[in-house]
């Protein structure tokens, strides 16, 4: 099967989940994760409907809207990529590459630590934006995976809460590899209480909930996910 076939399949899948757990279906963003699509699949995402890209590397995701551009500006009819696509930042993010990273995404799904947010309001402010962004939240204690601890995310939250130009819209996580996706329910359940606890215990109103992958991301759906981050299932 073809990209947009596998699109479809997904889109049918979230729609029919959706209909039996009572979630409405404009509540869930498929965000086709592009770190191993070449730029042609890439396109077909986008015509096949594919609003929201996420790359795992700032330098890779500069490439790739370059490509990306070259290939719609040399068809017949010139076209631009369409300026509704959103760009979202999903892996590790250092430092030094927030400069170029408020540039260009509109969403960060990895923000780790106070440092970091702390370096996105500088230079978010530079250029004018308010960065949105989500707190990474490493769920399971796997040592091998970036996150705040839950505990530490409160207190986080509150004291990026006084940058003005970062605004926290919600909470991601990873789900560890497990054979049965099944498995993987106690981590996203974690992460829906946690947003609950901090919208309860802070002046936030979290919304998003950025969890699910190719394997899991049904049970993250029946869990409250809001975006689930899809690569190989769309571009195997
Ligand atoms: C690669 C990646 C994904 C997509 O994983 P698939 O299993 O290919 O769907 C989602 N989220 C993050 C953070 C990733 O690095």
């Amino acid at each position: 099967m073809g990209v947009k076939d596998n699109i479809l399949t997904i889109q049918q899948e979230i729609s029919s989940l959706c209909a039996r757990i009572g979630r409405k279906l404009s509540e869930i963003t498929l965000l086709a994760v592009i770190k191993e699509a070449e730029i042609a699949q890439v396109k077909v995402a986008i015509d096949a409907g594919i609003a929201d890209i996420g790359e795992n590397k700032v330098q890779e995701a500069l490439i790739k809207y370059n490509r990306l551009n070259t290939q719609y500006a040399c068809l017949p009819t010139r076209q631009a990529i369409p300026n509704t696509l959103k760009w979202h930042m999903i892996g590790h993010l250092q430092t030094n590459k927030v400069k170029d990273a408020v540039k260009i995404f509109d969403l960060i799904h990895s923000v780790d630590s106070l440092h970091l947010t702390q370096e996105l309001d500088k230079q978010a402010k530079k250029i004018n934006k308010v960065q949105d962004i989500l707190i990474e939240v490493n769920t399971s204690g796997e040592k091998t995976k970036f996150g705040l601890k839950p505990d530490e995310t409160i207190e986080v939250i509150k004291k990026t809460a006084e940058f003005k130009n970062v605004n926290i819209k919600g909470l991601m996580t990873i789900a560890p590899i497990v054979d049965n996706p099944e498995n993987t329910r106690p981590y996203f359940r974690m992460l829906k209480e946690l947003k609950d606890k901090i919208n309860n215990l802070t002046n936030e109103q979290l919304t998003i909930l950025s969890m699910g992958m190719s394997h899991d991301y049904k049970v993250a759906i029946e869990e409250g996910a809001t975006i689930v981050r899809i690569g190989s299932a769309i571009f195997k």
